[in-house]
């Protein structure tokens, strides 16, 4: 016999610890290997974590584990998934981040790969799967089903991994709506062109090579403006390093929106790179996840969980727009990629470069005190001045339009005139939808989300209410629901009505519009990015999407429609998030020798983010904020750790969450700040009610210790669950 000891693929408190299984003695099982066991009367997937043999009889062994042991159903790997360096970062990550280890192993492994022994021997083809439209009758459907039904009927066919909901999918085909079709996949394809331009490298750029190359610190912090060429940076010195022999990662927010990166990267190493995102088929994932085990690259480039990616004799980490929220997963374990980094740095002793215009405060503040090596680039490239940039203060009347009220007069003038010289324009509102506001002008009545109790915001698109907060969905009804007049108000204005008011007053001007409304479907990002790339459209409109980091050299003005969408949230990150945005949008204008504009409308033209991103001066926004943050303790100048607590019973949340509270003050009020516990935004969902905790703290040692303490005691506990957020980016 061989005892098997398997962690339970359930993120949950209480199974968190292994259980123990039998294999027969000549079964081929190694540690690292995924299983099928039965658990509760249900096979599920568990990871090995040790393996030992015993000689005793299974009545023996039962006697001394007090449980009935049964046998491992089926292995499911031919060989352990995990090198051992990712399962020593495996270790870091579960003692910095206290999160279950399965939730790790998780994290490590998409899901979704399952290398089952045939597609480890070879290509096979691989097949995708599409929706189609049957019917779009909407008789006798629920709002839900309505919304799923026209996506598919607006945009043709729509791939199945794209679709967010299988059951709402399933009730679809069932009651003959829609169909499944099946296509033969190609395997991933990347057409990168081959690069043209072989410019020679500025001062700037050569030095901060050699400073991360040589420094005695193995994080780097380049804070770089926008357009001072942090590409080439990157790519330069990935070559250094693979020169070396040693291997390069590259992390990017998100692949989708950053095609060029990826297309850069490629035709510098040619064959020899790995691409690792979401958006790729399960086929695909796993093509690249075993070019990468069988050290077929040098180079891997992907979102957040390529941190993971198996390569090995890693030399160089490199996190592009370090200060992104997508490098923190918002749900267990909870882990920031960019700690992840330099974890993993550490063990492999590589540098690491952190790159952004506007850094997180985390890594400046490191930076400032040496922690981190710093390096500084002001000048764009080619001498490239900064857009010139105006605040157009919407309550003055003498800046207003006779012909509208979204777009000031200074608006659409610059429009006409980038227009007239045949130039691009973006134009930005971070906020989708076409009306954020839905009232019937007779009655008062207020058409509200019945979970939240916030406003809904119109789609136009598909006809319909949904709710930006919990996506709850209804049609869009002409009459008042309260007093039956037709007399509906739409005000409060998105992204769609940006839409319709850029083709009411410039007719003939070719729009495009880029929002996740849009980017729902799968391929529209790209053939939207490529479109106005090739000047198919003069003018892209859209939410945060369309700031990243492109690179449109025709772009010569980029409009903020109304900068202070995003101020009033109730979050200390909120004056960051807004000036980070303004200061992105606003890099995309003026980027080729076509002199570039920013026009920047806003009721509150004195507040400190939009003044400051307006002349992109990172430095004074950072030391603005900075006391600000210091006067309130929060992060940098302390960390934070939430704490949620769940169960079915809403009596025993209460209980369990006071009980912590209490608990920890009791333990920690020399060291800590304890907050709550609170109702969350979510306090009931899914059959399960919530609390939160937060707790703000300067000195991790102790509060970790006793935080492990505390889920010590709910590792039996199968009713109430908790999880654990270190750093959480917002509460
Ligand atoms: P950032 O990421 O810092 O905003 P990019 O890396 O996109 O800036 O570079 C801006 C532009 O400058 C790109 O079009 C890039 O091709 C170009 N560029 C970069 N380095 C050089 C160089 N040494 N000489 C000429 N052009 C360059
Ligand atoms: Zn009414
Ligand atoms: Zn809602």
């Amino acid at each position: 016999m061989k005892i098997v000891d398997v962690l339970i693929e359930r993120k949950i408190q209480s199974l968190n610890r292994p259980f123990s299984y039998v294999v027969k003695d000549d079964a081929l099982i190694e540690v690292g290997e995924r299983v099928l066991v039965p658990f509760n009367n249900k096979n599920i997937v568990g990871y090995v974590i040790n393996v030992t043999k015993s000689d005793k009889s299974i009545a023996e062994l039962e006697k001394e584990f007090g449980y009935k042991l049964f046998e491992v159903r089926k292995i499911i790997d031919e060989k352990p998934l995990l090198t051992p360096e990712l399962i020593l970062l495996a270790n870091e990550i579960k003692n910095y981040y206290l999160a279950p280890y399965i939730s790790i192993l998780q994290a490590m492994l998409p899901l979704s790969l399952k290398p089952t022994s045939s597609s480890l021997k070879g290509p096979k083809i691989a097949y995708e799967y599409f929706v189609k439209i049957v019917s779009d009758n909407e008789d006798n459907l629920t709002p839900k089903q309505i919304e799923l039904l026209r996506l598919v009927k607006n945009n043709g066919e729509v791939n199945k991994k794209d679709i967010k909901s299988p059951s709402i999918l399933k009730k679809l085909i069932d009651n003959n709506h829609l169909q499944i079709i099946k296509k033969e996949k190609k395997r991933l394809v990347i057409n990168a062109t081959k690069e043209q331009k072989n410019f020679v490298l500025t001062n700037e750029q050569n030095q901060a090579i050699e400073s991360v190359l040589h420094s005695k610190q193995n994080v780097t912090l380049l804070q770089g403006i926008t357009g001072c060429g942090k590409t080439e940076i990157y790519l330069s010195l990935a070559e250094k390093v693979i020169e070396t022999g040693k291997n390069v990662l590259i992390l990017v927010p998100e692949i989708s929106l950053t095609p060029i990166m990826v297309n850069n990267v490629y035709s510098r190493f040619n064959e020899k790179v790995a691409i690792l995102h979401s958006g790729l088929t399960n086929a695909e994932r796993y093509d690249e996840y075993r070019k990468i085990l069988n050290k077929e690259v040098n180079v891997v480039v992907g979102t957040r969980s390529a941190i993971f990616a198996p390569l090995d004799n890693i030399g160089l980490i490199i996190i592009d727009e370090e200060h992104s929220e997508s490098y923190k997963q918002d749900n267990l374990p909870y882990y920031h990629a960019r700690e992840v980094a330099i974890m993993r740095s550490k063990i492999n002793n590589a540098k690491v470069l952190l790159g952004s215009a506007t850094p997180s405060f985390e890594s400046k503040t490191k930076a400032m005190k040496g922690i981190y090596n710093f390096i500084k680039i002001d000048k764009r490239i080619n001498k490239l001045k900064l857009p010139e940039t105006l605040i157009v203060d919407m309550s003055k009347s003498m800046n207003l339009s006779r012909d509208s009220y979204l777009f000031s007069k200074p608006l659409i003038s610059a429009i006409n005139e980038a227009l007239a010289r045949k130039e691009q324009i973006i134009l930005l509102l971070n906020r989708r939808g076409y009306s954020t506001y839905v009232s019937c002008r007779k009655c008062g009545h207020i058409f509200k989300c019945p979970n939240c109790d916030i406003a809904l915001t119109y789609h136009k698109n598909d006809k319909m209410l949904k709710c930006h907060h919990c996506g709850h969905v209804e049609l869009m009804s002409e009459y008042c629901p309260e007093c039956g007049s037709n007399y509906i108000a739409y005000t409060g204005f998105g992204s769609e009505k940006i839409v319709s008011e850029v083709n009411r007053l410039f007719p003939s001007a070719r729009v495009l519009r880029l929002d996740s409304d849009v980017s729902e479907v799968r391929g529209n990002i790209k053939k939207a990015i490529a479109s106005f790339s090739n000047y198919e459209a003069d003018i892209l409109v859209g939410t945060q999407m369309i700031a990243k980091g492109h690179d449109f050299p025709r772009v010569t003005l980029v409009g903020i429609v109304l900068a202070d969408v995003g101020l009033s949230l109730p979050s200390f990150r909120s004056s960051e998030r807004v000036f980070q945005l303004i200061t992105q949008a606003i890099g995309r204008s003026g980027r080729s020798d076509l002199s570039g504009k920013a026009i920047i409308q806003t009721y509150l033209p004195n507040h400190y983010s939009i003044l400051l991103a307006s002349k992109q001066n990172y430095d004074a926004f950072f030391n603005y904020e900075m006391r600000i943050r210091h006067i309130q303790q929060y992060p940098p100048f302390s960390f934070l750790l939430s704490i949620e607590v769940s169960a079915k019973n809403e009596e025993y949340v209460i209980l369990a969450a006071n009980d912590i509270v209490n608990n920890l003050n009791s333990k920690l009020q020399d060291e800590a700040t304890i907050l709550g516990p609170v109702a969350p935004y979510f306090a009931y969902q899914n059959n399960t009610y919530k609390r939160l905790i937060l707790i703000k703290y300067k000195n991790s040692d102790k509060i970790k210790q006793e935080i492990n303490k505390l889920l010590e005691t709910f590792k039996f506990n199968n009713v109430v669950n908790v999880k654990i957020n270190v750093d959480p980016y917002d509460f």
